[in-house]
């Protein structure tokens, strides 16, 4: 871009000719503020033929804290535990509130994964929901959820099923949604996997190991594993890491069983 010379402006000029030099400076520096970012490596050839990236899961977590008002402080600040945020904010009586664009990577997930999805809040939509991780969901929380599950599933094309706890991706670090969470209300509307009754016992060679990692269950800690299975499908939050027959229906229905 050409800018003019002060030295070929007469002096009396000089006052508007710096306003028009600092008028176009600022017009050059906006228009950079908004220009995508582009690899100076090579020749901007723009293409029409593309979109956002977008969400293929859904992570829902509690906010183990006692408000709405504190939730969306810590949500929008850098907290004394680190910034955090998510996309999404239910309070106990059912408002809704958005805090991150869904194309945009909100900072809700942290280490983890879930089947071989190892960056899960690059893949995922996180939605926080007000409670103390001891309380019932109430009902018009868990409405409001349901309303946005369907409308973030049909407008990003996520497979309903495709939505999990924080616990089941992050099973050594976080048990939320925890035990109170409705899973079996969501399912209800199609959301998360859930067994389909009735039960039956697996048949002798049930791998129960491998049933868990096909779920999407990702970590080495078995221990933390079964306690993220039990929060979830029994709405139990047990220390005991072992797998009783129930459990073994479940993960049979869940994995196996035909028309799965
Ligand atoms: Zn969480």
């Amino acid at each position: 871009m050409l800018l003019p010379s002060f030295r070929d402006v007469p002096s009396r000029s000089v006052p508007l000719a710096r306003l028009l030099l600092l008028s176009m400076l600022v017009l050059l520096l906006a228009s950079c503020a908004h220009a995508p970012p582009r690899n100076p490596l090579a020749q901007w050839v723009p293409s029409p033929n593309h979109n956002a990236r977008e969400a293929i899961l859904v992570v829902i977590h509690a906010t183990t804290q006692d408000s709405v008002e504190a939730s969306l402080e810590t949500l929008r600040t850098a907290n004394s535990g680190g910034p955090v945020s998510a996309h999404y904010l239910i309070g106990r009586d059912g408002a809704l509130y958005q805090l991150v664009a869904e194309d945009l990577r909100a900072w809700h997930a942290g280490p983890g994964a879930w089947g071989t999805i190892s960056d899960v809040n690059s893949a995922s939509i996180g939605i926080e929901l007000d409670n103390n991780g001891i309380d019932p969901y109430p009902s018009q929380q868990i409405d409001s959820l349901l309303r946005l599950l369907a409308d973030i599933c049909k407008r990003n094309g996520i497979p309903r099923e495709q939505v999990i706890g924080h616990a089941d991706m992050a099973p050594t670090r976080k048990t939320d949604p925890g035990a109170q969470f409705p899973w079996a209300r969501l399912a209800q509307e199609g959301f998360g996997r859930w067994p389909r009754a009735p039960l039956v016992d697996p048949p002798a060679g049930f791998d129960p190991e491998l049933a868990l990692r096909l779920l999407g269950y990702s970590s080495d800690d078995h221990a933390a594993v079964i306690r993220a299975f039990h929060l979830h499908y029994r709405g139990i939050d047990s220390e005991d890491s072992g797998l009783d027959a129930e459990d073994l229906r479940i993960l049979y229905s869940l994995t196996i069983v035909p028309g799965k």
